[in-house]
């Protein structure tokens, strides 16, 4: 064990992952959080660690072969689009996917290996990539990657999945809708006023997983008081399935003053939600708690939410 029990992945190979400096996914979101962090000095009370690589392999325990090898196509030249017009190719992006997915797959390897308690990945949680296609600015679904890596390596039989990103998991929650294994937990703007328009409340899982997912719709303009309303379902949820693991996406597009949603949480949500799942993992999961920095667009948010977390988990 190190002295922190938690880690924070920082690096340009994870910043490389986006869509140029115009675009609202461009790498300046990795740099305002990494200065962020150090200037309140979060940096004594986390390990920093690089991102790692991996290769088609890892990508393929989630995606299939056939849209691995378009990535790797499109990714020579950058041009066009990976969807029916969200989520442009750029060059070098399978290299980037390769370090977004690698460096999940390491911090589930430190986790599962009790090096650390708790990690935090800034670029991922890229929840609306299906297992045969790009979706909303999510070339690859690396929380699918994570999940199915927990399901197939290590065998895990209960790994839970929450997301109070302002979006709707759609990526992981229909690539698991049918798996009673994922116990999936996603606050979201609803649908009915936000991209990709799914996750309302009757959508509960189906077959043998009916009952194992927990989809809440939260008006526009939702704020702390209701989010705080609200958590106890998710934590009486989790609960009732005592998961193994926790995954944790906490996009920073649900705090008031994000460009492209309506949502009006303060970093307050995220830190506590944070610290809430924290107590969870330390009394179901040995702790194993890893969060995904996801959405957020406004730079200021970006800093002030995803430190909160980081805090939250050091503490
Ligand atoms: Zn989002």
């Amino acid at each position: 064990m190190t002295s922190n029990f938690s880690c924070v992945y920082l690096g340009d190979k994870l910043a490389a992952y986006g869509f140029g400096e115009n675009h609202p996914f461009g790498p300046q979101r990795h740099h305002v959080f990494e200065q962020a962090l150090y200037r309140q000095a979060l940096d004594q009370h986390v390990d920093i660690l690089s991102p790692v690589k991996t290769d088609n392999k890892t990508l393929e325990i989630f995606h299939t072969a056939e849209y691995v090898e378009k990535i790797i196509e499109q990714s020579k030249f950058g041009v066009g689009y990976l969807d029916n017009g969200d989520t442009p190719a750029f060059i070098g992006m399978y290299e980037a996917v390769c370090y977004v997915a690698g460096t999940m797959v390491n911090a589930i390897e430190r986790l599962m290996d009790a090096q650390y308690k708790r990690a935090f990945v800034p670029i991922a949680g890229l929840h609306h990539a299906r297992r045969n296609t790009a979706a909303g600015f999510c070339v690859i679904n690396d929380c699918g990657i994570a999940i199915e890596t927990l399901f197939k390596k290590y065998r895990l039989q209960r790994v839970a999945y929450v997301d109070i990103d302002a979006h709707h998991g759609d990526g992981v929650f229909y690539s698991f809708e049918e798996d009673p294994r994922l116990i999936f937990v996603d606050l979201h703007e609803d649908g009915r006023f936000l991209y990709p328009g799914t996750g309302d409340i009757s959508e509960t899982g189906r077959g043998s997983a009916a009952g194992t997912k927990l989809n809440i719709p939260m008006p526009p303009r939702a704020d702390d008081e209701l989010f705080f309303n609200m958590w106890p379902h998710v934590e009486n949820f989790l609960e009732k399935h005592q998961p193994e693991f926790i995954l944790f996406q906490c996009g920073a597009d649900s705090i008031k003053g994000d460009p492209i949603t309506d949502m009006a949480y303060s970093e307050k949500a995220h830190a506590y939600a944070a610290k809430r799942l924290a107590i969870i993992a330390d009394k179901y999961c040995g702790g194993k708690l890893l969060a995904m920095g996801g959405g957020g667009y406004n730079h200021e948010n970006i800093a002030k939410t995803w430190t909160a977390v980081v805090s939250a988990l050091a503490e």
